[in-house]
């Protein structure tokens, strides 16, 4: 599934062949993704100019004057922008046509991504109650720790609430936790001021890590699909259940909380 560094590299990848271009017309394969597509996507961005391409937690915005596209990867989605002769295949359901003959080809073989439409001036709903952006100032330790009293939910759920700060998957929850060195399943009610300030700067070291080194690869990115920005040698607990923890030796445990997997080890997390 597309991380928030894959959705960032995408969005890098994108902005300088689209911003400055005027759409010359949306060809939709499909009527729908996730959701039905909206009838303003083909009434309203033929002719616009994309102003700019912004992300908002692993969300995808193409500006125009009117309003936005709107647009998530779901779990296999991706955007290229290619030649528009580029034959079709089966899972490409959208291609916004440039005026330099290119297009933006939206393929997702799953359908779980979506294309919406924001209205200049309004937030659409998907956008609202979402909490700050992970590597902005607005996100850091007295945040959490101030939304974290009195709550009893792990502290591993509470960092991946995208009510407290957005984009904080799995991998990069179990990884902070680590390097925080904070039990996943420890109260967020009982997690220190100082250790809320520990985790939000692995937070911001780990995503920012990974948003560099996805953006290394940008040109295969925009090639082939969903290349991560994080590297499996370079994880300390995530998907290593079992295997000797790098730190202490002891062995990786594997933890079930909900239904996902959460790796940690019991040495180092407190
Ligand atoms: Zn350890």
């Amino acid at each position: 599934m597309p991380e928030l560094p894959e959705v960032e590299t995408t969005r890098a990848g994108l902005a300088p062949h689209c911003e400055g271009r005027t759409i010359r017309n949306v060809i939709l394969r499909r009527p729908d993704l996730r959701w039905p597509i909206p009838k303003e996507i083909k009434k309203i961005l033929p002719d616009q100019a994309i102003v700019k391409v912004r992300r908002r937690a692993k969300y995808l915005l193409l500006d125009t004057e009117p309003g936005s596209a709107l647009l998530h990867l779901g779990m296999s989605g991706c955007l290229r922008v290619l030649p528009k002769a580029s034959p079709v295949e089966k899972h490409d359901h959208v291609d916004i046509v440039l005026d330099n003959d290119t297009v933006i080809r939206f393929t997702d073989p799953r359908r779980f991504g979506c294309l919406l439409w924001q209205p200049a001036g309004e937030t659409h709903s998907l956008l609202q109650h979402l909490g700050p952006e992970p590597l902005s100032g607005h996100f850091d330790g007295d945040l959490l720790f101030a939304l974290s009293r009195g709550r009893r939910t792990p502290v591993k759920h509470f960092l991946m609430d995208q009510s407290i700060v957005v984009g904080v998957g799995n991998i990069y929850a179990a990884e902070s936790l680590f390097k925080a060195g904070i039990s996943p399943m420890r109260e967020a009610g009982s997690v220190s001021r100082a250790r809320y300030a520990a985790l939000a700067d692995a937070v911001k070291s780990i995503l920012g890590y990974a948003i560099e080194r996805g953006g290394t690869t940008l040109r295969d990115f925009l090639n082939a699909d969903g290349a991560p920005g994080y590297f499996e040698q370079e994880l300390y607990v995530y998907g290593r259940e079992g295997e000797p923890c790098k730190v202490c030796g002891k062995p990786v445990q594997d933890l079930r909380m909900g239904n996902r997997a959460s790796a940690w080890c019991r040495k180092c997390q407190k």
